[in-house]
Parts: C-alpha cells; sequence; structure tokens
C-alpha cells in the first residue's frame, strides 16, 4: 500500500536546515510535498513590501534548488492559504499538514483557519517552532505575565530556558510517485520591471539559504570579537546583516545563536559574543511585545500617545523618503535603503527620531515607507523600534531625548565616509564640516562644489527650533 504524503507549507521558514516540522515529516518516511502558498491577502495591509517580495522571488527560487538537490519539489500555488492547502490536500490524498508556527497576529489566524478547514477534511495540521528562540508564551514574568522591560527578558532568556543546539538538514526527502503541477515563480512577477528598481539590491544581496550560511559563517568568524565596538558605525561593516535571511527564515535565530557562541569558544570574542547575543535578544522581545499586544503595528503601545499632536505633512514626509531634508546623516541612510533596502541600526534610530521629532510625522507613516522598502521587513522588530524611537513603546526611549543628527554623524561616521558614499553632491566637503554642510563657509562650499539650496538642499527645518517644536508638542501630553 502506498503511504499518503505529507504536505509541509513553507512561509518564512525558506530553509532545510534546523526546521522542525520538516524534520518531523521526513522522519515519518512517508512522501513529501512541500508547498509554498502565495496569497496576496494575508496581512491585510502589512501584507509584503516591494524590497520584501524581490526578496522573495529569489529566496523562493534558492529554496526550489535546494529542496531539489535532496530528492523534493517545491510546489507553487497562488490564492487563499486555507483553500489552495485543502485542495491540494484532496488532490494528493494527504493525510497530515506540517509547518512552522509563525507569530504575527494574522499568521496565528491563518494557521488556525487552516486547521479549521483541512481538520474538516481530515486532514491533521501540526505545527512546530523554529522561528524564534523561545515560543512567547513560554517567556513570562515571576507574575506569569509578559515582558515589559527588554533587560528582566533578557535576564530570563539567558538564564532561564535552554536555547538548544539547531537541527541539521535532511540527508533525502521521500517524492510521491506523481509530484502535483504548481506555477511557475515567474509568473507571480514579484520581480519589479517598470521600473526595475532593483539593481542596488542584486548588487548588495544573495537570498537564501546557502547566502544566510555564507554571511553568518563569515561574520562569526570575521567580525564577531570586534562586534561591541564597531556595531553602531555605518561607515565599517561591523554588524551581521543578517536581517533579511533571519525574516526570510533562511537562517533560525538558533543557528545564529550556537554558530556565535561556538566561536566566541574558538577565539577572543567573549564581549562581542553577549552583544550579539543581546541583539538576537531584541528580536525575540519584538516578537514578544507583538505576540502580547497585537495592534503594536498601527497603535501606540502606551495609550497616552494617542492624543500627540501629529503635523501630518506631505512635502516633509517625502523629502525624508528622498533622502532630501539637508541633513546628510539622514539623507545618507533613507538613500542607502532605497538602493540596497537596508539601514544600518544607528542611522535607522537617527532617521527616524528625525522623522518623528524634527519633523513631527506620524511614526506609523515611517514604520509603513520602512516596511515597504526594507528588505529584512518584518512586522514586530519594524513596529517595536519605530515606537522604541517615538517614546510610545514598551521600555522605549524617553520622548524628551531628542537625536541630534550632527553629533550623532561626528560620532558614528566620524570620517564622513558613510555620507560621502550615499550623498555623493557633497562628498568633497572635509570630515569636520560634512555633517552640517550648511555651517560651512562661502569659501569650504565651492572648494568642495556644493552649493546649498541647488546641489544639496538647506536643513528642511532647523534643529533647536524643530527640537523645541517636539517638545511643546510632548507636553501637551502631560498637561
Ligand atoms: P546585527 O547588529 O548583526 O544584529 C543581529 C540580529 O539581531 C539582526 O539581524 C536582527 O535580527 C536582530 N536585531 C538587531 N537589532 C535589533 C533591534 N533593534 N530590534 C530587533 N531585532 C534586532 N529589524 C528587522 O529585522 N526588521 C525590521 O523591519 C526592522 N525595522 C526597524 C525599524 C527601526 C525604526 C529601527 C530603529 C530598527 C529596526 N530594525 C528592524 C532593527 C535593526 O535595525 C535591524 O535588525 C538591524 O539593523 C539589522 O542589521 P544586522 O542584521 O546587521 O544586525
Amino acid at each position: 500500500m502506498t503511504k499518503s504524503p505529507i504536505l509541509v507549507w513553507f512561509r518564512r521558514d525558506l530553509r532545510i536546515r534546523d526546521h522542525a516540522a520538516l524534520a518531523a515529516a521526513v522522519a515519518t518516511g512517508q512522501p513529501l510535498i512541500p508547498v509554498y502558498v502565495l496569497d496576496e491577502a494575508a496581512g491585510g495591509a502589512w501584507r509584503m513590501g516591494g524590497a520584501a517580495r524581490w526578496w522573495l522571488h529569489h529566496s523562493l527560487a534558492a529554496h526550489q534548488k535546494a529542496l531539489s538537490e535532496i530528492g523534493s519539489h517545491l510546489v507553487l500555488r497562488r490564492g487563499d492559504s486555507a483553500e489552495v492547502l485543502a485542495g491540494l490536500a484532496q488532490e494528493t490524498g494527504a493525510k497530515a499538514l506540517y509547518c512552522s508556527r509563525c507569530y504575527e497576529p494574522w499568521a496565528g489566524r491563518l494557521e488556525r483557519e487552516v486547521r479549521d478547514l483541512l481538520g474538516d477534511r481530515g486532514v491533521e495540521v501540526k505545527r512546530f517552532a523554529g522561528a524564534l528562540l523561545h515560543d512567547p508564551d513560554r517567556l513570562l514574568t515571576k507574575a506569569e505575565t509578559p515582558f515589559k522591560v527588554f533587560t528582566p527578558f533578557w535576564r530570563s532568556l539567558k538564564s532561564g530556558l535552554e536555547v538548544t543546539r539547531p537541527l541539521g538538514a535532511p540527508r533525502g526527502i521521500v517524492s510521491p510517485d506523481r509530484v502535483p503541477d504548481g506555477d511557475d515563480l515567474a509568473s507571480w512577477r514579484l520581480l519589479p520591471t517598470r521600473p526595475d528598481w532593483a539593481g542596488g539590491l542584486r548588487e548588495t544581496w544573495m537570498p537564501g539559504e546557502a547566502g544566510a550560511r555564507e554571511r553568518l559563517a563569515a561574520f562569526v568568524e570575521d567580525r564577531l570579537a570586534a562586534y561591541a565596538l564597531m556595531r553602531d558605525r555605518p561607515d565599517r561593516e561591523g554588524t551581521s546583516r543578517l536581517s533579511p535571511h533571519l525574516a526570510f527564515g533562511e537562517v533560525s535565530a538558533r543557528q545564529c545563536w550556537w554558530a556565535a557562541k561556538e566561536a566566541a569558544r574558538r577565539g577572543e570574542a567573549q564581549e562581542g559574543l553577549e552583544t550579539f547575543l543581546k541583539e538576537l535578544a531584541w528580536r525575540e522581545f519584538s516578537a514578544h511585545l507583538l505576540h502580547h499586544a497585537p495592534d503594536l503595528p498601527d497603535a501606540p503601545f502606551r495609550s497616552e500617545f494617542a492624543s500627540f499632536p501629529w503635523r501630518e505633512d506631505r512635502a516633509m514626509l517625502r523629502a525624508w523618503q528622498r533622502g532630501m531634508t539637508g541633513y546628510p546623516i539622514v539623507d545618507a541612510g533613507m538613500r542607502e535603503l532605497w538602493t540596497t533596502g537596508f539601514m544600518h541600526n544607528r542611522v535607522r534610530m537617527i532617521a527616524a527620531s528625525f522623522l518623528i521629532k524634527h519633523l513631527l510625522q506620524p511614526w506609523q507613516t515611517g514604520e509603513a515607507w520602512f516596511w515597504d522598502t526594507l528588505v529584512d521587513a518584518d512586522l514586530a522588530s519594524n513596529a517595536a523600534n519605530w515606537q522604541w524611537v517615538a517614546g510610545s513603546g514598551a521600555d522605549a526611549a524617553p520622548y524628551f531625548r531628542i537625536f541630534n543628527p550632527m553629533r550623532q554623524g561626528e560620532t558614528f561616521d566620524p570620517d564622513g565616509d558613510y555620507v560621502r558614499r550615499w550623498v555623493p553632491e557633497i562628498a568633497r566637503l572635509p570630515a569636520a564640516l560634512i555633517h552640517a554642510p550648511w555651517k560651512a563657509s562661502p569659501d569650504a562650499l565651492a572648494n568642495a562644489g556644493v552649493e546649498i539650496g541647488r546641489s544639496y538642499p538647506a536643513p528642511i527645518v532647523d534643529h533647536a527650533s524643530g527640537r523645541q517644536a517636539a517638545l511643546d508638542a510632548f507636553a501637551t501630553l502631560k498637561g
């Protein structure tokens, strides 16, 4: 008697290593049908943005290849997830579906929908952990409530539950005699064409599990030791740049955790290790917050911020989006984002603070722009960090702490190399002037070929008055 196949439903877990659902399905010895469903409606307002769709295309292509190398085939289908999966189960005689749990509020609802519809048709749905180090319901305070402050969360993560070792890759997968038909990836039109704005993304990234593994190995060998010192320097390659790979599940947080620990054991990277694990814990904390506060992407975590007097202004928003604010470090970050789908964390904080505080634009407008343009767009991390900068989040930076973009530039891009790379029109200015070009003498500007207001914008808002306006706006909340 032929064994009925198991559907393995891939989503943001596009890897074959350390994949508990895949490993469990392989262990049954039954034939497997890996499937990815493009469900355009899933996520509602938070459906995938443009840069993430570009990444998805390449990540799926890489995943198809990785599966084919171990004797399997990824079936691509498009439509309502529950309907498509139920149809596929019926067509193939599958009696079980295995998947990894996702933690976005809409994804959890979708999993329940799939479980109910398939359950009604006699198909068992099994969900496995894999996206996080720990299930967000397992790490709780002593009072068994969700954490709202990072430090005790981190302490509990570090000393409480063990982060188990990652699983290996399956050596082979049994396929059914007849593989079901699927869509051609190109027909999904995930890549931009008119215009094709993805040149910078292609130059910067190698989506897929192989690219993720390469990046992780290079990071722990070459950069982990200096990570604590270098992670705030956008002018250096000091961080891992693993975030898009983590967002698409091409590598698991557990693999990153263990790779870093093992590399530190071999070398002298204890300080770098501690800092890196802590950053992974911020990802975890963001997921924890979203899991327990599902409206985090849309509404302030601290409700008193609901009446904040924003000054919505499309021209200001547009200048920020295009990297034309006249503040070089902000503009460099926004242009890096537009070109590569990525922005260094320090610059994300500076650019977000500038939008929220100097320009008084609602944090949700910046969050939406990041969502569309980041290759690592992650609902939890994006929302939690925007709220952190806005001061409205859990354990957030106080609203009155307003980044000074010039000082931030001078501290974290001291030679101006990051600005020079992304804002070439002021590249010839010396380091001492590059973070505040409008203060340069006419001679210095002429020598560098800069004309403020013509070749590079004058500041869109004066720093001191922007800062004061932000503090005044904040004061209305308390009064
Ligand atoms: P590394 O420094 O190498 O850190 C390792 C990993 O730790 C990262 O890949 C990431 O998974 C995690 N991590 C690091 N810092 C944070 C953080 N502050 N919050 C959560 N996780 C963190 N990160 C996203 O993955 N997706 C987002 O949509 C996102 N939006 C952000 C929006 C704003 C306004 C800000 C200030 C930060 C945002 N971040 C987001 C967090 C952070 O900027 C990126 O995770 C980081 O820059 C990724 O670079 P890296 O992989 O080189 O990080």
